[in-house]
């Protein structure tokens, strides 16, 4: 019954450290600023924000949490609200050259309401739902998950672990050969998305050798 939900990645930042990938944290850890207001918001702080939490640090929070009874689940989102790690990593989006400002603009966000770098993948700095999410046709993409969990995992004894799977925008996999060539394998429609949504689950968990 007592359980705290701990969302620890997001496309505005990515906050647990991660030893094999360190730029998680060091880059997928900071946006450049932060929309002002409610979206599409009126303005940006033009502010750096970010931080993370170090394994320790986690480790620390979870056995104060279990010396209460309260058992932490934690979330590592996927295949959508990757933003974050995309910036750290842009092998991991469809579309590694396509800057993170495109993808700001075509959710509605307003152009001027951007800090910073507009050219390459940098952390999302508003809310919502994004089309950059993870490419499901590079075998690059499960290995770096499975690595990720592979260390977050043993941090939490919860039989419970989220993996987001909600909010995940199926355009860069229509377009992204990868994706393509992966879902025609599979033979399965790539119009279905929650049947795709499952589908990268079951390939994440048929990958995953330690279930
Ligand atoms: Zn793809």
């Amino acid at each position: 019954m007592n359980y705290f939900h701990w969302h620890l990645t997001e496309d505005q930042g990515w906050r647990i450290e991660i030893k094999k990938y360190p730029k998680l944290t060091q880059v997928g850890g900071y946006r450049n600023g932060t929309i002002i207001g409610r979206y599409p918001g009126t303005g940006n702080t033009h502010q750096q924000y970010g931080g993370f939490y170090t394994q320790e640090q986690v480790k620390e929070i979870v056995k104060y949490a279990s010396d209460r009874f309260i058992t932490v689940v934690p979330e590592i989102e996927m295949p959508g609200h990757g933003s974050a790690a995309i910036a750290a990593y842009p092998y991991l989006s469809c579309f590694p050259e396509k800057p993170t400002y495109y993808f700001f603009k075509k959710a509605g966000n307003k152009p001027g309401n951007w800090a910073g770098d507009t050219t390459s993948k940098t952390v999302m700095q508003s809310w919502g739902v994004y089309d950059d999410i993870f490419c499901a046709g590079k075998e690059s993409t499960f290995s770096f998950l499975q690595d990720v969990l592979d260390e977050v995992l043993p941090l939490f004894p919860s039989k419970i672990v989220h993996i987001g799977g909600d909010e995940a925008p199926k355009t860069n996999w229509q377009n992204c050969p990868n994706c393509q060539k992966r879902i025609k394998d599979l033979n399965i429609k790539a119009t279905v998305s929650i049947k795709l949504n499952t589908t990268f689950k079951v390939i994440l968990f048929s990958e995953w050798k330690n279930i």
